[in-house]
């Protein structure tokens, strides 16, 4: 797998910081989010290091879809299969931790 040396999450996937898991395969690594916007809100993360989900998608589309699925069956679980799924992409969306994070907001009716 690539790593980025100054890379949060590489350092999350290797078990250098620790993190709260939530699944785990050789692809990707899901973990509760430490500052939670929805009653469930997990992070999903391939373990392959993309700056963001545009890089994702180019060099791994299939990748990308094992994601999503991972994504659904957190929300099958959590919450009948209704949730949010959000990629901040660019400092100016939002997005402060540069390897390619989905964030999975369920476990409740969310706000419109
Ligand atoms: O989309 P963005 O890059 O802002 O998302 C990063 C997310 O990583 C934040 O929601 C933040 O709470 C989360 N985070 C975390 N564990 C860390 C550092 C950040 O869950 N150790």
């Amino acid at each position: 797998m690539s790593e980025s040396n100054d890379c949060l999450f590489c350092k999350i996937i290797a078990g250098e910081v620790p993190s709260s898991k939530v699944y785990e395969d050789d692809a990707v690594y899901a973990f509760n989010d430490i500052n939670p916007k929805a009653k469930v809100h997990v992070l999903v993360v391939p373990k392959q290091h993309y700056a963001n989900v545009a890089e994702f998608a180019a060099a791994d589309p299939a990748g990308l879809a094992h994601l999503i699925e991972v994504a659904q069956r957190i929300a099958d679980d959590a919450y009948h299969g209704a949730y949010r799924l959000v990629f901040n992409t660019g400092l100016d969306a939002g997005q402060t931790v540069f390897h390619v994070h989905a964030h999975v907001m369920t476990g409740e009716k969310l706000d419109e």
